[in-house]
This record gives C-alpha cells, sequence and structure tokens, in this order.
C-alpha cells in the first residue's frame, strides 16, 4: 500500500528548511525512523515515519521549505508493518546547530511526577520498559500528594475531629473548647505528606525507574533537555542534561490561575499558600466558590476565622445537582459572614491593617473590604505551553491544554499526555487511569480511556459526592430519566451519626431502566459514591442494585434502599401513593 507522508502538525511554523534528508529511494525505513530534518530560526524538528515500509518517491531534497502537510515521500507500507509500528532510537539531538550526545537515554521519559507522571512511569517499568522519571520539585507526588488532595484532607479530617467534638455536647458529651497548636498542626499535615512521598521514592527505586530532578523541556520529537534544580524549591543550579526517549508521557500538570490585579503580598495566598498555614486570621476572603476554595474554607472556619466567599457566577461549587448543594448550604451557613454570588473582585490594596479589597456585581459591598488573609481559588490552568511541547510537534491549545486520542496519544504518536494538562476534570483518579492507558498503549496494548463515568467529590462538611448524569443535566438535556431519592431522615445509622439531613439519589435512564447517574450529600460520601460508579459501568439497573444485599446498619445501605425506592419496594418508607 502506498502512503503520503506528509509534515505532521509542527506548530506555528511555516516554510520551514529541511536541513537533512536521512532516506533514499529503495531505503527501507522502521516506524519512527527520522525522515527528514527541518530547522526553523527557533528549533530542530525530525519528522519520523508513521509505519514501517520502503521509501518509494521522494518529494523533498535538501534546502526545500515545507510547512504542515507538505508531502516529504510516497512510502510503500506492509500492512502487518504497519499495524505494530515499533519505535527505534532516535538519532542525535541537534541543539544550538551542534549535534550532542545524549546525558541519558530510555524507552520511556515520563515528564513531571503527580499522580500521572508517577502511575505511568511505575507502569510502563512494570511493563519491561527502561522508564526515566522528570521532576522539578525535591519529592514525588505533585500537586495532589504535596500540595492537594493529601495535605487538605490532612486538615479536613483535624477540622471534622473539632467539629465532631463541638458537637457531641448535644450527645451528653462535653469537650472543652479546643486549643489548636498550629505548628503542631502543620507537622502533621508535614507528616502525612512525607510518608507517602517517600513510600513512592521507595516505590520508584523497587522499580529501577530513574528519577532525574529538574525542570524539563522539549527540544525536540525525542530529547527532552532537564536544567537540573535543587533545594526545596525550582531553583536551577545551571547544569543541564540531556535525555535521549524512544517514547514519552507529558503528566506536566497545572498551576493555580493567578488573578493579575491583586498585589503580590504575602497575605494573598493560592491553595498551596493556604495549605501552608501560615496563621489563623481573623477575616479571611475566598475568591472562587468551587471544590478547593470551600474545603479551605473549612478548615480555616474550623480554626477560628471568619469567611467570605466571592463567586463570578451564580451559584457555589459547579458540578453536583443543586438539591445536594443547598443541604451543604443549611449545614454551613454559619460559617460564612457574606457568600457574594454573581459578584467580582475588582481591586485590592494591601495597607498595614490587611488587604483591603473592592468588589462589583449583585452581592457587591457598597465600602471596600479589609481581610487578614485572602485565597485566590480562582481555577487552574494547564502548564502544557510551558514545557516546549511545539519543538516536539505537540499540539497545545491557546490554554495549554493537549489534545490527545482514547490511547491518550498526542498530534505526535509516540508521545503521550495525562492529567491536568489534558483537560478536565482535572481530579488525581482521572490522571491514574489516564497514566495506565498511556503506559499500557506504549508497551501496544490495546488500552483505551473508554471510563463511562469520572466520580466528583467535595470533601467539604457535610461531603457531597456525584457521578454521571445528575437530575439537573438530565432536565438541560432534555433526557427522560427516572429520579429515586432516599432522604437519610429514614437510615438509622444516619440518625445515630447525627447526618439525618443527608440524602442518596440515583438517576435512572427511562427507557433501559438502567443507573445513569447517582449523588450523595452527608458524611462519607465520597466513601460510597465508587459503589454507584461501579453500578454505572456494570450497566446495572434498580433491581440489580436494590437486591444486592447492603450491610445494615450502614450509611451506603441507602444506595440499596434508593434503588428500592425507585423499584416502588421500599420498606424503610411510607407507602407511595397508589398511581
Ligand atoms: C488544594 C487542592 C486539593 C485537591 N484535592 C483533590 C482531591 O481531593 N481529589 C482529586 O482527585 N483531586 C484533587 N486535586 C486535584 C489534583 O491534585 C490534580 O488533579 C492532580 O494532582 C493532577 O495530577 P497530574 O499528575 O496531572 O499533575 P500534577 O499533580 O500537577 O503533577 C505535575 C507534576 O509535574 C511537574 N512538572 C511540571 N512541569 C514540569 C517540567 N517542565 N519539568 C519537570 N517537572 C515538571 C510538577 O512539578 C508536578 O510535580 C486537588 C488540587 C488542589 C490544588
Amino acid at each position: 500500500m502506498s502512503t503520503e507522508i506528509k509534515v505532521p502538525d509542527i506548530g506555528d511554523f511555516k516554510n520551514v528548511p529541511v536541513i537533512e534528508v536521512h532516506v533514499k529511494v529503495g531505503d527501507a525505513v522502521k516506524a519512527e525512523d527520522s525522515l527528514v530534518t527541518l530547522e526553523s530560526d527557533k528549533a530542530t524538528m525530525d519528522v519520523p515515519a508513521p509505519a514501517g515500509g520502503v521509501v518509494k518517491e521522494l518529494s523533498v531534497k535538501l534546502g526545500d521549505k515545507v510547512s504542515e502537510g507538505t508531502v516529504i515521500l510516497i512510502l510503500e507500507t506492509a500492512a502487518a508493518a504497519a499495524a505494530t509500528p515499533q519505535p527505534a532510537p532516535a538519532p542525535l539531538a541537534a541543539v544550538g546547530g551542534k549535534a550532542t550526545a545524549a546525558d541519558i537515554e530510555c524507552d520511556m521519559l515520563v515528564l513531571g511526577a503527580g499522580p500521572g507522571g508517577y502511575s505511568a512511569a511505575f507502569r510502563a517499568a512494570d511493563l519491561g520498559m527502561d522508564t526515566v522519571l522528570v521532576e522539578r520539585y525535591p519529592s514525588l507526588g505533585g500537586v495532589c500528594l504535596n500540595v492537594g488532595c493529601i495535605p487538605s484532607k490532612a486538615l479536613l479530617h483535624v477540622a471534622a475531629v473539632i467539629e465532631d467534638a463541638g458537637h457531641a455536647a448535644d450527645l451528653g458529651v462535653e469537650f472543652a473548647p479546643p486549643k489548636v497548636d498550629i505548628d503542631r498542626l502543620r507537622a502533621h499535615k508535614a507528616k502525612v505528606v512525607g510518608k507517602l512521598t517517600s513510600g513512592l521514592a521507595g516505590m520508584a527505586k523497587g522499580r529501577k525507574v530513574r528519577i532525574t530532578r529538574g525542570y524539563g523541556h522539549f527540544i525536540d520529537a525525542h530529547h527532552v533537555e532537564i536544567e537540573v534544580t535543587t533545594g526545596n524549591g525550582q531553583e536551577k543550579t545551571g547544569e543541564k542534561q540531556l535525555i535521549r526517549f524512544k517514547q514519552c508521557i507529558i503528566a506536566a500538570g497545572s498551576q493555580a490561575a493567578h488573578l493579575p490585579f491583586l498585589p503580590r503580598d504575602p497575605r494573598i495566598v493560592d491553595s498551596t499558600g493556604a495549605l501552608e498555614l501560615p496563621f489563623i486570621p481573623e477575616r479571611m476572603l475566598v475568591i472562587g466558590g468551587g471544590i478547593i476554595g470551600l474545603e479551605m474554607a473549612t478548615v480555616y472556619s474550623t480554626l477560628g476565622a471568619r469567611i467570605d466567599v466571592v463567586e463570578m457566577l451564580d451559584t457555589l461549587m459547579q458540578g453536583p445537582d443543586r438539591d445536594l448543594v443547598q443541604v451543604w448550604e443549611k449545614q454551613n451557613a454559619h460559617r460564612f459572614d457574606r457568600i457574594m454570588l454573581n459578584t467580582k473582585t475588582t481591586g485590592a490594596e494591601a495597607k498595614e491593617d490587611g488587604v483591603w479589597v473592592s468588589f462589583s456585581g449583585d452581592h457587591a459591598p457598597t465600602e471596600p473590604q479589609r481581610y487578614d488573609l485572602i485565597l485566590q481559588a480562582a481555577g487552574r490552568s494547564p502548564n502544557g505551553r510551558k514545557i516546549g511541547a511545539d519543538l516536539a510537534g505537540v499540539t497545545v491549545d491557546d490554554r495549554g491544554f493537549i489534545s490527545v486520542d482514547s490511547q491518550m496519544r498526542t498530534s505526535v504518536p509516540h508521545i503521550f499526555a495525562i492529567g491536568d494538562v489534558v483537560g478536565q476534570p482535572m481530579l488525581a483518579h482521572k490522571a491514574v487511569h489516564e497514566a495506565h492507558v498511556a503506559a499500557e498503549a506504549a508497551s501496544k496494548r490495546k488500552s483505551h480511556f473508554d471510563a463511562a463515568v469520572i466520580p466528583g467529590v467535595a470533601y467539604t462538611h457535610p461531603e457531597i459526592a456525584w457521578v454521571g448524569l445528575g437530575e439537573d443535566g438530565a432536565k438541560r438535556q432534555g433526557r427522560k430519566v427516572n429520579v429515586a431519592k432516599f432522604p437519610w431522615a429514614a437510615s438509622g445509622r444516619a440518625i445515630a451519626n447525627g447526618a439525618d439531613y443527608g440524602f442518596t439519589k440515583l438517576v435512572f435512564d427511562e427507557q433501559t431502566h438502567r443507573i445513569v447517574g447517582g449523588a450523595i450529600v452527608g458524611p462519607g460520601a465520597g466513601d460510597m459514591i465508587g459503589e454507584v460508579a461501579l453500578a454505572i459501568e456494570m450497566g446495572c439497573d434498580a433491581e440489580d442494585i436494590g437486591k444486592t444485599i447492603h450491610p445494615h446498619p450502614t450509611l451506603g445501605e441507602t444506595i440499596g434502599l434508593a434503588a428500592e425506592v425507585a423499584e416502588g419496594a421500599c420498606t424503610d418508607l411510607p407507602p407511595s401513593r397508589r398511581k
């Protein structure tokens, strides 16, 4: 079969000269063999063969200028060879015009050691690939382990203990008001993080995954240059290393978005700064009413801060159905002095007595407000435009997201991307699943990311967890569904736990009767939602779930009971009215 081999997407470059032609008519090439080298004023790029075959016709010569889509040559491919492309070692990188030998060579380079990156590296190593994992910071684990999921949950756990102790008075057990030793609290959080990150370093060693510390950026489609870093942050030593890889997984994650009009001041922090617990403020402003902002509001308010939240949109916590959020709002009203929806922060002035913030919008106070601490939690931006991905020919959109196919392959077939850098939802469990797919696809397994649903959880008090299609989403889509709700006021365990305000809701497709979504609000909701996700993946109907025996008395039992509600077979509620 004859195939036209064209110049792939090479970013913004046009009319780039061909500086080397590596093949001639009649040559046999393997997949990933370099066919030609192009050189723009910024970069040198190899165009690899997408499959093995024999060069039938050459359409370019030295010095020709080419752009995306220009035909380079005609390749006679054998169908069998095309089906099993074998990446070959890349040629030497041309750095600054000189051919340079690589310091490190590997089958698989993983850029970024967050939950996506370390999972990809470990899976690739387990599948027999010689793997290098590059990370700019001193510890593995990325945002999730170091400054995200884990430290926030360590603090939320402490907040839950304080709150439970407070509520115990209603049950006849009184504790003295808590005394918070902020240094020991920080030490607790650091210990949790340290235990996990050092565990990762041990697991990397056990798998012979080589860790390289430094800031990595692409030079071409087979080389990453590392600017070696040192210390606790990403301070560069000036030393550089060149890594040549056969395949690569980009797992560079995301960063907190910073609002440009806010001054640089230690009292204005992002989630990383807030997790450091610099001090317990009297008055705190949380900019952004999403999950990260509200989780941190929970921690700080339990430690004694009064909180204002400002949110541009008309609701807090986008994602779950509004009836769940309403339960959360009722349970959390005591934390907030103001919840300013449809309102924007328009400016801030750092003064000695605090940061004075002005607002505009529906709930904007007329005068600027003084805060001791401000948390910017107005979203996260992907790191796709900070790694020279264009020099490797990888397509990155304007916002910094890298587009991938169902095997997590980028526009360059031997370079994969996973996790926050490929898109929403920016969640650790999504990154890990994508990581496994990418590593397996790279080792020629038929892995695809085909999860039907990805659960979301707000680890607030109470928790909100949801998965699949919500009731609100179904209404918006005009999709016909049956919604079944089990109120926790009828759950013995919830009543015993003081959580009778919660509920469990399941959503079933009206035609197929299969479950398409579910949501829970109440303590432990995040630990229970996995069952609903499994039911959706397995295509269960209400009978499957309702007839699965759940242990009694548990909060998880409410999932089975909600399914019984859908069936009209629940005996833990008053009889439903006959139609
Ligand atoms: C406060 C907070 C709480 C969160 N809570 C949860 C939660 O409860 N549950 C949940 O699922 N998700 C949560 N998240 C989101 C979760 O942390 C991310 O979705 C997850 O970490 C993404 O994983 P990743 O591997 O894609 O990227 P990251 O974790 O961002 O890791 C990317 C890594 O790449 C490194 N890197 C980037 N560029 C380079 C480079 N050029 N060279 C070398 N290294 C580089 C970075 O230093 C980083 O270590 C939370 C996030 C925050 C901020």
